[in-house]
């Protein structure tokens, strides 16, 4: 914890807001394209203790609300089959596809789920089941890849046959490239993902720096790490420049993680990949290589996706893009709450629209 209190520490907080406000010289927009750093700020409160003038406004950093419908309809569809057992970490399970209906009420039909902690869980699933096929519901960015690929060598090693990877792995810099190609979305700066960083490090963000002549600052999810890295943008911004600067030094190095990346590589390949609210973006997902088709769920189960309605008026889609807030969807707090989800935003525990229910409203 030695690497979390300190950062958390009160006492910290306050010299640290004194000199935010002395770095804040015009007002400007900030997009966090974290869901992490979503939720920690509302949760630290920070949004209300900010200087006027620095605007945040959440970008499509959350990997289970940025899951398409049509995923979610396949992934509801694989649960029907027969000798089928769906592993997945928690947030999905309550994520509503285009009927309506989630895993959570696919397992109250009887089908066979299980929650785990880590991929390597679907080792010990395939040995306890052997006639059942064990489809792991690869969700989630660079952060969550490694281990996947791991979990996919440890399979091979052991002749495993009964397991496969459902993916919809995604890669951080490719939809923000898009986003920012959008003249409507003006920011001033990126609050860079630190968890992402750690494996693709700063340097991937030098080109949106480049292009967009855009202030980037990788930062941390503890409130001073969040406060360190607004200062860093204040600073770039009020003097004009767009750099890329480092804010979470203690995981995050320029080049990244050069074993996580080498173990990712070797199993997975670029491909296109829809998003949800950002539609397909070139090169913007991981599928698994050829001559590991073997744990392609995609591949062994013949999966095939039809295009889906995203929930009758969600607004997830623009809140993803940054355009609109949560309190401007006309179901926020009355038909969608927490209790009662409508759309992915409002389910995952990283979710903007989440956030701003438990804190803000
Ligand atoms: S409040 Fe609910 S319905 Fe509205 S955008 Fe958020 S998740 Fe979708």
């Amino acid at each position: 914890m030695k690497y979390l209190d300190e950062y958390r520490d009160q006492a910290l907080a306050e010299p640290l807001l004194k000199e935010l406000r002395k770095s804040v010289t015009k007002p400007f927009r900030v997009m966090e394209v974290c869901g992490t750093h979503t939720m920690s700020i509302f949760r630290s409160g920070l949004r209300t203790l900010l200087p006027e003038g620095i605007e945040l406004i959440s970008g499509p950093g959350c990997p289970v609300c940025v899951t398409s419908a049509s995923h979610i309809d396949a992934i509801l569809a694989m649960a029907e089959l027969d000798n089928t057992r769906i592993a997945l970490f928690g947030d999905l399970f309550r994520v509503p596809g285009s009927s309506g209906l989630s895993l959570a009420n696919a397992s109250a039909e009887g089908a066979k789920i299980d929650i785990v902690y880590s991929p390597m869980d679907c080792i010990g699933l395939a040995q306890k089941h052997p006639d059942e096929l064990i489809v792991f519901l690869g969700v989630g960015f660079e952060t969550t890849t490694p281990g996947i690929a791991a979990t996919i060598l440890a399979a091979k090693n052991s002749d495993i046959d009964n397991f496969v990877v459902f993916s919809t792995h995604k890669v951080m810099p490719p939809p923000l490239l898009a986003l920012l190609d959008d003249p409507d979305l003006k920011i001033d700066g990126l609050l860079c993902p630190g968890h992402v960083s750690t494996i693709i490090g700063a340097g991937a963000y030098q080109p949106l720096a480049d292009k967009y002549g855009l202030a980037c600052v990788v930062g941390g999810f503890e409130p001073a790490d969040i406060l360190q890295a607004l200062i860093l943008l204040a600073r770039q911004i009020a003097s004009g420049e767009a750099k890329v600067e480092n804010a979470y030094t203690r995981a995050v190095r320029w080049e990244g993680n050069s074993r996580a990346q080498t173990m990712v590589a070797n199993i997975f390949e670029p491909v296109d990949m829809e998003w949800r609210g950002l539609g397909v973006i070139p090169a913007s997902g991981l599928g698994t290589r050829e001559e590991y088709c073997h744990f392609d769920a995609e591949k062994r189960l013949h999966i095939e996706f039809s295009s889906a309605e995203e929930p009758k008026g969600c607004r997830c889609g623009e809140i993803l893009k940054g355009k609109e807030n949560p309190p401007q969807c006309p179901l926020f707090g009355k038909r969608c709450t927490t209790a009662t989800p409508i759309g992915p935003c409002m389910v995952s525990s990283e979710g903007t629209c989440a956030a701003f229910y438990k804190y803000a409203s």
